[in-house]
């Protein structure tokens, strides 16, 4: 996939591209990352890539020329009738807080993508002959304002480039994340998937992630999960899909409203709700699953 940034802040990009999955991915040619000063486009002596808006207000607006004729510099980006048509393989994008939200869904269609060219507003904004005549999305990356799309860019770069075939060593990993919506028939518990080892099993369905620990199993008496040390796969997988069920109720409720629970989720939720009552009676410890886990333990 071939990546083109463009910003009046060239440097900006020096070092959050350079690291983890971008970097190898950048190595080994499966992206390659341009970015492009839009000073670069301008003709007068000031290099001016601003200017006052229409109608009077605040501040400065990015202005339309060294935006168009950057991207027409090319020379090999589809017109924008093209990119907006079905099947596209390249879409120019407009960082905006106005535009789409970027989700896992959305940035999985244009990890599929071969080109993608992301323009980075700055000040007030840019100039809104943009959006309705060069590119052909605008994408936000929150309900908040940045000072620049710069960041926003990154953030596309790293989410996209973490979902093209061969960035991520082990696929699985990609697909059992949070918010990953895919094959939604194999989320019931004690399921696995085909290629997938036993232990890292039970993919998001929609959900936030499961919990994760590593060694130490005892750090300062912050104990793992008994159920994760006992080496049974069936009783991990249903411990992660009621922690991920658990998490998401906490805190993204909104998502279970979206997702296809199976019976089993259904099951695990009136526990994780029970689990909350008994918290509330001081029938269970403050950690909920993990303590109740041991505690079981300790008495058996
Ligand atoms: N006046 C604009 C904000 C401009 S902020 C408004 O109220 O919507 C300057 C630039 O930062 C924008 O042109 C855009 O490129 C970028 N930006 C700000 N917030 C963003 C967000 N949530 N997602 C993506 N880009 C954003």
């Amino acid at each position: 996939m071939k990546i083109d940034i463009l910003t009046i802040f060239p440097d900006f990009f020096r070092g959050p591209l350079d690291y983890g999955i971008v970097r190898r991915a950048r190595e080994t040619g499966l992206v390659e990352i341009s970015i492009h000063d839009l000073r670069a486009f301008t003709k007068d002596k000031h290099r001016t890539v601003d200017d006052r808006p229409f109608g009077g207000g605040e501040g400065m607006v990015l202005k339309p020329e060294p935006i168009f004729e950057c991207l027409e510099s090319f020379g090999d980006v589809a017109s924008r009738e093209l990119r907006l048509s079905a099947g596209a393989k390249q879409s120019v994008i407009l960082l905006s807080a106005q535009g789409r939200r970027l989700d896992q869904t959305l940035a999985a269609d244009l990890s599929a993508l071969d080109r993608i060219v992301l323009i980075c507003g700055r000040y007030e904004g840019v100039d809104e002959r943009i959006s309705e005549h060069l590119a052909d999305r605008e994408l936000s990356i929150g309900d908040y304002v940045l000072s620049g799309g710069e960041l926003g860019a990154v953030v596309i770069v790293d989410t996209v480039t973490r979902l093209i075939p061969g960035a991520v060593g082990n696929r699985a990993s990609t697909r059992q994340e949070s918010f990953t919506e895919t094959r939604t028939e194999s989320f019931t518990v004690g399921a696995e998937l085909a290629d997938d080892g036993p232990s890292s099993t039970c993919v998001s369905g929609g959900l936030l992630d499961y919990p994760h620990y590593t060694r130490p199993a005892d750090f300062r008496g912050m104990a793992v999960p008994e159920v994760l040390v006992n080496g049974n796969h069936d009783q991990i997988r249903s411990w992660r899909r009621k922690t991920a069920l658990a998490k998401t109720l906490r805190n993204r409720p909104d998502l279970l409203e979206r997702v296809a629970l199976t019976a089993e989720d259904k099951e695990l939720l009136a526990q994780i709700k029970l689990d909350e009552v008994k918290l509330a009676h001081g029938t269970l410890t403050e950690t909920g699953q993990a303590r109740s886990l041991q505690k079981t333990k300790g008495k058996s």
